[in-house]
């Protein structure tokens, strides 16, 4: 099965990603991730792709379309794939259509995780991640037991640069303008899924689990 995770940022992409590769073992492949990776190793693309995140600006296409490329031909992608923040741009979206018709593959479902833009910055700024085990929390939502610490391997938490106030509003703007008609896109095209992302984790999950099938 090969999935594409639709939703703004904050809309709960990452965490059900994270339970779909559980149930359906197909591995995740999130751009936002592939780029705080390559930041955190310090690569000349990492540190080029920082300037954008930190202004809660896109990558430029060209940059992550040759990350995606690259990860899909990927022996682990044999089986199935979803992928998480990407596309994010109707350039991207066309071009992930050439570069999977080049692979005899093609896309399965479009996952649309629905979430209103008032609860999005509260969401997004107070969340929480561990440096080790990558598990996520929410100072309000879903505290750890002890502040700052990993329920999970009593990792260090910490908050990702861009989900301050000033970025996250610039990326909502980014969303709304340049990754919202990826809906339509998808919609003609008859993948569309639209999820309702308001609710309990599970119970989200649980609705995804019913379109996929
Ligand atoms: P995310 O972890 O998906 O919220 O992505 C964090 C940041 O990485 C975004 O705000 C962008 O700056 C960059 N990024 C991730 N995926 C893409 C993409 N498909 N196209 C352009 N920029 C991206």
């Amino acid at each position: 099965m090969n999935l594409i995770l639709l939703g703004p940022p904050g809309a709960g992409k990452g965490t059900q990603a994270k339970m779909l590769i559980d149930s359906y073992g197909i591995p995740q492949i999130s751009t936002g991730d592939m780029l705080r990776a390559a930041l955190k190793a310090q690569t000349p693309l990492g540190l080029e792709a920082k300037k954008f995140m930190d202004a809660g600006q896109l990558v430029p296409d060209s940059v992550v379309i040759g990350l995606v490329k690259e990860r899909l031909a990927q022996p682990d992608c044999a089986k199935g794939f979803m992928l998480d923040g990407f596309p994010r741009t109707v350039p991207q979206a066309e071009e992930l259509d050439k570069v999977l018709g080049g692979l005899s593959k093609k896309i399965d479902h479009v996952v649309s995780i629905e979430v209103p833009n008032s609860e999005l910055l509260g969401r997004l700024t107070g969340r929480r991640t561990c440096r080790a085990c990558g598990q996520g929390f929410h100072v309000m939502f879903d505290p750890p037991k002890v502040e700052g610490k990993c329920d999970k391997c009593g990792g260090e938490l910490y908050q990702r640069d861009d989900d301050n106030e000033a970025t996250v509003s610039n990326r909502l703007k980014v969303y709304e303008g340049q990754t919202m008609p990826l809906i339509n896109f998808y919609k003609v095209k008859g993948l569309l899924r639209p999820i309702d992302g308001l609710g309990a984790i599970s119970d989200i999950f649980g609705r995804i689990k019913v379109v996929l099938g």
